[in-house]
This record gives C-alpha cells, structure tokens and sequence, in this order.
C-alpha cells in the first residue's frame, strides 16, 4: 500500500488469544484471565460511577488511585503511572525512552507484544533465549539497549527469578530494565525493592489477573521519580477513564477480597499441577496463575489443544519452536479443572 511505511506493511499484529462471542459458553483457560468475579466493592463502585459525572473528563492526574497504589506498594505517588492496560505502559515506554533505530530485547520464549511494539517502533530487536532449566536471568550479549524486556513470573513458561538475580541483569544492562510483573501476585516473591537498589528497573504490574479486572484495563508502572516524570509527559492526557480510575482503586482497597481470590487460585494450582502428573505429563513448577504441560510430541499437543477446542475447552497452544510441544493452562474455578482434567484424560 502505498501510503503506508514499509515496517507497517510487513507487521504481523499480536495474535491474541481467542475471545469467545457474548453468550458462548465454553471453559476459557487459554488467556489468564481470573475465573473468580471482582470484588462486590468494585462493582459497586462502578454502578456509583456510571452517571452524569460522565459528561466532566477524568482526572489527568489520575491522583487518587496512583494514592492508593503508593500506599499498597509502598512508594510515593509521583513514583506511580498509570495506564489503559499493561500494555498501554509498555507503549508509554518505547515512546519515553527510545527513537527509530535504537535497539531493545527481551527474552524468548516470553510475552511476544514486546517484539511487535519494537517493530511498530521500527527499533532493532534482540531476542535472548531463555530456560526454566536456569537459575538466574541469562546476561545479553549486547548490553547496549535502550530497554530490555524481563517478564517474571515468566510467561508461557511460569518460573521466576529471584531479586538478587534479576538486580544482576539490571547491572548488566547500559538501558533500562523492565521488569514486567502481570503475575507476580501469584509468586513467591517479586522485584519492587529493586527500584531502590538500582537506577534503571522499571517495574510494570496489572489489574487483568490477580484482580480479576482485565475488562477494565488497568496497568500500573513503578519507577524512580525521575523516570516517571518523563513517561508522565509521553501518555494521553486522559488516558485513564473514570470509571477504571474509581473501580481500580477500591479494587487495591480491597485486599480482603483480593487475598482470599488469590489463595483460591494458589490452591487450585495444586490440584492442576498434581492432575497432570497422574496423567503422566510433564507440567512445569509454576509461580503465576496457568501451567505450562509439556507432552511428547508436539503432535500429541496439537492434537489435544483441538480435541479440547471441540468440547469448547480454550487453552493456549503456541505454533513456535520450544513451545509447540506443551499447552499453557489458565487457572479455572475448580469447577472448571476437574471438567478439562477428564477432558484431557479422555484424549489421552
Ligand atoms: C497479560 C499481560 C500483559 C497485559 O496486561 P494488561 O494490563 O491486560 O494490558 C502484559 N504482560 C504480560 C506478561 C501479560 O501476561
């Protein structure tokens, strides 16, 4: 096309995973979406806010929620930004911190959005091949890069480093570490204490998974003032709704509810790894809220992520290299596990 630049034409976009219609009813596993509702707080709230207030903008600042979370992680406001989704914040921070032809990287397998927001950039892309067989984050050859992508807990693969590993790769990198958490409130431990220890760690959270709230699009990055500041000019002036502003912060409010969710999850996660095993499969120790189970053959995989489809079971199944031999399993209600458990059985 001839309006369009050449590094456009040739993007293939993310593939998401698949969202069923309004009103099918399948058991979704396949996008980690939390399978408990959100807080009857939070829904309230969202009731409360859908008036005639609607009419005003939304607070640019996003000043009471950026509040809450400070408050929750023990930070100061200024050290908080907020975005429309995860995702938006890791477009905010290809905006701030890189121009056409700097290069980036991350690790592979990991979340592949970083790869198409560096291409959309038209930046250089180094990918670094990493293990659930490693203790620590492997060092990039080329420290020189603008940012460099950490997904920890790891996603599809579920492991995570630890702190102290992961401030070493931070020390290795000339750019800037970003550290993207989406399932860190599922793990064992996580890396916010970095942003003291070093200069150059981004942390990225969301309100999609352990909050149950990937409807409302809310994400959250954490950083030193300074690096905040200068994302903070980058983003849309209202790029938080007031509705997501309010809901969020009653949902970081909550944390009654959002603690005994998380324990439900946790424990079902038990019961899922232990499933697997009685099958004779190969599930991987996991630290976030799905289970990557690898199979014998990329062909037995195949097979089961369509016979599971049949039955309208969605679970992930990812057509690269390294991946296409296991099957990325949400956490479901326990409900839901036992039905895909007997599925499974039954293909087997
Ligand atoms: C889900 C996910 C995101 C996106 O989160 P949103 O807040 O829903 O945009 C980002 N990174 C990783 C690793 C994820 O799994």
């Amino acid at each position: 096309m001839r309006f369009v630049k050449e590094h456009i034409e040739k993007l293939t976009a993310y593939q998401p995973g698949l969202q069923p219609r309004e009103g099918e009813r399948v058991i979704k596993l396949n996008t980690n979406e939390n399978p408990y509702p959100p807080s009857p707080w939070v829904l309230e709230s969202i009731r409360d806010e859908a008036s005639e207030a609607l009419r005003y903008y939304s607070d640019p600042q996003t000043r009471r929620l950026r509040e809450t979370a400070a408050d929750l992680y023990g930070f100061s406001p200024e050290q908080i930004l907020c975005g429309n989704g995860s995702d938006e914040i890791l477009g905010i921070l290809l905006r701030t911190f890189t121009t056409r032809g700097d290069s980036i990287g991350y690790y592979v397998p990991s979340y592949s959005y970083y790869a198409t927001l560096g291409t959309i950039h038209a930046l250089h892309l180094h990918p670094t091949p990493v293990s659930d067989r490693q203790e620590q984050p492997p060092l990039p050859h080329n420290p020189n890069l603008a940012l460099f992508f950490l997904t920890n807990p790891n996603s599809p693969l579920g492991f995570s480093f630890r702190p102290h590993t992961v401030m070493k790769l931070a020390e290795h990198m000339n750019g800037i570490l970003v550290v993207d958490e989406a399932y860190a409130d599922f793990a064992r431990w996580n890396c916010l204490s970095l942003i003291r220890e070093v200069p150059n760690v981004v942390i990225t959270r969301t309100l999609s998974k352990s909050y149950s709230l990937a409807g409302l699009r809310v994400g959250l990055a954490l950083a030193r003032e300074e690096m905040i500041r200068q994302m903070d000019k980058v983003r849309d002036h209202y790029n938080m709704n007031r509705i997501a502003q309010k809901a969020a912060s009653v949902a970081l409010r909550d944390q009654k509810f959002f603690e005994e969710n998380r324990k439900r999850v946790l424990r079902t996660r038990d019961r899922l790894f232990e499933g697997l095993r009685e099958l004779r499969l190969d599930p991987l120790p996991s630290e976030a809220n799905f289970i990557f189970v690898r199979f014998p053959s990329s062909q037995a995989a195949a097979t089961v992520y369509a016979g599971l489809l049949q039955q309208g079971i969605l679970v992930r199944y990812f057509d690269q290299q390294g991946l296409d031999n296991g099957l990325r399993i949400s956490i479901g209600t326990n409900r839901e596990t036992e039905r895909f458990l007997a599925a499974l059985q039954a293909l087997l």
